[in-house]
């Protein structure tokens, strides 16, 4: 057996050929395949049988005994032991499959979340956790992704939100409540008297804004930060890209001081278009409609839940990245992606790091 990595090594080298084949050639690779009288092979770590290990994703392991009524297995390549939602995100989860997969099916359709609760049969607070666990995971997944050929960066601007923040800490364990003060008096900026929502009286683009740099590749692949307060600065778009930028890049933004400082501070060749409210400059292959499309998407997730915590921003940001490096597929077919994505998520938020998340941490200027 090939362990996962050779695999995908393998796959990927296939996946090469097939896009050099001509048209015609493909179409009869497609038929020789259909033909095939060997029935194709399901993925080892679906497939309960042959577990591959999440630690090292050797195949060599052996079973290990039972704990609480389930298997436990023991690799042998690097010693440690796992059970089968190990490195999952229902590891830990004492509901059943069934019902993750029925979770992960009103996710995929963005259900809200007391109708997901209800067919779920789950409370209301364990389906919040829910969704930010597997939010958690998409966004940790973008962690070593490398941007490549032409990106289009643009920024866009949220309102700050405090939702949720206030009663947190005194609705756990204990029940007691402690003196705390809320995150709006020490995070908002001019000590604006509301909770949450909008603070009215501020028009246009302030320091109440959370300014969220985003960029997409030629691959579609997509990275979105919330990077600070107000204005974009030099020192947001280092925060959101600097590590995520491969050799090759070609900068495509507007024509904004920061992204120009930005590019020059980091020598990045850089196309600067006109953007405008009746549409952007193109010129030639440079355009930014990938990115105003991107952003166009992340206005419609969020209006129906009428502004989200600024703390659980970057999880929001994942989600629609997700869905927009998927874009045409049917809502069903986006829940079986994430079933095989949850599968090897590698370590899951706790109940206490999504319910607990600590205010985003900015850089400097922000
Ligand atoms: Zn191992």
């Amino acid at each position: 057996m090939l362990s996962n990595k050779q695999k995908s090594s393998n796959l990927e080298a296939m996946a090469e050929m097939l896009r050099n084949l001509t048209q015609e050639d493909f179409q009869l690779v497609m038929e020789l395949v259909e033909q095939s009288p060997v029935p194709l092979n399901e993925d080892p770590q679906i497939d309960e049988g042959t577990p591959c290990c999440p630690h090292c994703s050797s195949n060599h392991v052996h079973r290990n005994g039972f704990v609480r009524g389930k298997q436990r297995y023991l690799c042998q390549e690097c010693g440690r032991t796992f059970g089968q939602t190990t490195g999952s995100v229902r590891y830990k989860s004492k509901h059943s499959k069934e019902t993750w997969e029925t979770y992960l099916e009103a996710f995929a359709l963005r259900l809200p979340l007391r109708d997901a609760a209800g067919r779920c049969g789950i409370a209301l607070s364990t389906a919040f956790f829910w969704r930010h666990k597997i939010l958690d995971a998409l966004s940790n997944g973008k962690n070593g992704l490398l941007l490549s050929g032409q990106v289009q960066e643009d920024e866009t601007y949220i309102q700050d939100n405090f939702k949720g923040n206030c009663n947190a800490e005194n609705n756990l364990a204990t029940r007691q409540k402690q003196e705390r003060s809320p995150a709006y008096k020490t995070h908002r900026v001019t000590g604006h008297r509301h909770k949450r929502g909008k603070a009215t009286h501020t028009r246009g683009l302030s320091k109440q804004k959370i300014c969220i740099p985003c960029a997409i590749d030629e691959q579609g692949r997509t990275l979105s930060k919330a990077a600070g307060r107000g204005m974009v600065q030099p020192a947001h778009l280092s925060f959101a890209l600097s590590s995520h930028l491969d050799d090759d890049v070609v900068m495509v933004t507007d024509k904004s001081r920061a992204s120009q400082e930005f590019c020059d501070l980091n020598s990045l060749p850089v196309v600067q278009l006109k953007a405008g409210i009746k549409g952007c400059e193109v010129r030639g292959r440079y355009n930014l409609q990938k990115i105003n499309n991107l952003h166009s998407r992340l206005k419609g997730l969020l209006a129906p839940f009428r502004g989200v915590s600024t703390k659980y921003l970057d999880n929001y940001l994942a989600w629609n990245g997700f869905e927009a490096e998927n874009p045409g597929v049917g809502r069903l077919d986006l829940k079986e992606m994430l079933l095989d994505r949850m599968q090897a998520i590698g370590r899951c938020s706790t109940y206490l790091e999504v319910f607990h998340k600590p205010p985003l941490p900015f850089p400097a200027a922000g």
